[in-house]
């Protein structure tokens, strides 16, 4: 099993991702030290945009900066150790609006959408509610 997939697999690999754990250790936003063990891979090119699923673009980040680097509020810059350093966007009225690039590329961002899901599944509750009312 080869440990690059390039654009062969949108997912990394389990041998991947250990791979990532003894190379990374811990998560690779600046300062963090969330164990790799509770982090998640990612594509630091996104896969959207071309990216592959190799270990030179695959960086660890726990659950709080990943979140984050999905977030359009939140830039984020690659320093010259590998590490991501991020920085709250400053919002200015007339910056255009931020279109993020990176989609999601696991199981394990579902939840990123889970706020959406739920505002679903209320408003079908209040739907069927409204009907048994009649
Ligand atoms: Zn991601
Ligand atoms: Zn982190």
């Amino acid at each position: 099993m080869p440990l690059d997939l390039g654009r062969t697999n949108r997912l990394f690999s389990p041998g991947q991702r250990k791979a990532l754990a003894i190379r990374d250790k811990e998560c690779r936003a600046d300062g963090c030290t969330i164990p790799s063990t509770w982090c998640e891979a990612d594509h630091v090119d996104p896969w959207s945009a071309g990216g592959k699923t190799d270990l030179d673009n695959a960086i660890l980040l726990c659950g709080h900066h990943h979140h984050l680097i999905h977030d359009g509020r939140c830039l984020h810059q690659r320093m010259s150790n590998g590490d991501l350093r991020f920085t709250r966007r400053t919002s200015r009225p007339r910056d255009p609006p931020y279109r993020s690039s990176h989609a999601p590329h696991s199981a394990s961002e579902s939840r990123h959408s889970s706020s959406a899901w739920s505002a679903a599944t209320a408003w079908g509750a209040g739907v069927s509610s409204a009907q048994s009312e009649r």
